[in-house]
């Protein structure tokens, strides 16, 4: 649908790198071609970039399990109070500068815009880390879905988590709007809540003997699957990564009064792809530029 409320963060990035990707731009791109080994990457450390040769190929990245890990640990460290803080430093900024997102990042993250979900901080990640998509309620329309696809595509991230959160107000505002105990919106947040709908209507229909707010969790949970059902059917691309084996999606909830990330079955993913899969409203063509399609 037609929106205008766009929390996406990143817009810069998305818009200057396709245009130094198309005019082979020199100096920063050469730089770019020495990537670090899987092995660096997943030891995080900061300043850890020690140029190498370059290979042909794609980037050398860690596997999508290993991305998973390197997310368990850094939201390990957080929760215990022993963050790292890795890659925030000046030599961190200066790489950032000078090299290609696409060489370091090893996540991309949709979550909700809420203050109390800062994703960096619960995955103790830093500068060009992650790839993150913030939106209330991180649903997944068509904004939202570009800019997986851009983080899955183009920046190589190797795992996408579609991360819920507790005590989130945009599933409550659309549980109490279902409840007709919800109050007027503002012209531009019905089109971007209801997409939440159906997750909150899934909900109460599994759980009919759960009443009132008390709803609200099971809603976060099915909103999760609801955003990455929306992401298959619409998008062939991030299907056939995932397919291929080059990334993987994860679904999870973030606690805001604990900070600890709880990680949803990587099996439920696997039921929703192959259901979307046969359905044969699924969006086909992966390109932009193709027919058929939609
Ligand atoms: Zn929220």
């Amino acid at each position: 649908m037609n929106r205008t409320v766009k929390l996406v963060v990143g817009a810069c990035c998305l818009l200057a790198l396709p245009v130094l990707f198309a005019i082979g731009c020199g100096e920063d791109t050469k730089e770019a071609a020495h990537k670090p080994s899987p092995e660096k990457a997943v030891a995080m450390k900061p300043s850890v970039h020690e140029p190498t040769p370059h290979k042909a190929g794609p980037p050398h990245k860690p596997s999508p399990d290993e991305a998973i890990a390197m997310l368990k640990d850094g939201n390990k460290r957080f929760v215990e109070g022993k963050s790292n803080h890795p890659h925030a430093d000046a030599a961190r900024l200066i790489q950032a500068g000078k090299e290609d997102q696409g060489d370091h990042a090893y996540a991309t993250v949709i979550t909700c815009s809420d203050s109390r979900v800062p994703v960096e901080h619960i995955f103790d990640a830093g500068i060009m880390d992650i790839f993150v998509i913030r939106v209330a309620g991180n649903v997944c329309d068509v904004d939202e879905r570009g800019s997986i696809e851009y983080g899955l595509a183009h920046v190589h991230t190797p795992v996408l988590v579609v991360l819920g959160h507790t005590q989130c107000g945009a599933v409550t505002a659309v549980t109490h709007a279902i409840h007709g105990t919800g109050h007027a919106l503002e012209l531009n947040i019905p089109p971007l809540v209801d997409n939440i709908e159906p997750a909150v209507r899934r909900a109460m229909a599994n759980h009919p003997d759960v009443h009132g707010d008390k709803i609200i969790p099971y809603a976060i949970e099915e909103n999760i699957w609801q955003g990455i059902e929306d992401l298959f059917m619409n998008s062939p691309a991030t299907r056939n990564l995932v397919n291929s084996g080059a990334a993987k999606v994860v679904g999870a909830i973030y606690d805001v009064g604990t900070g600890k990330v709880e990680w949803l079955p990587e099996s439920k993913v696997s039921d929703i792809l192959v259901k979307v899969e046969a359905n044969p409203k699924r969006a086909m063509n992966p390109m932009a530029s193709g027919e058929g399609g939609h």
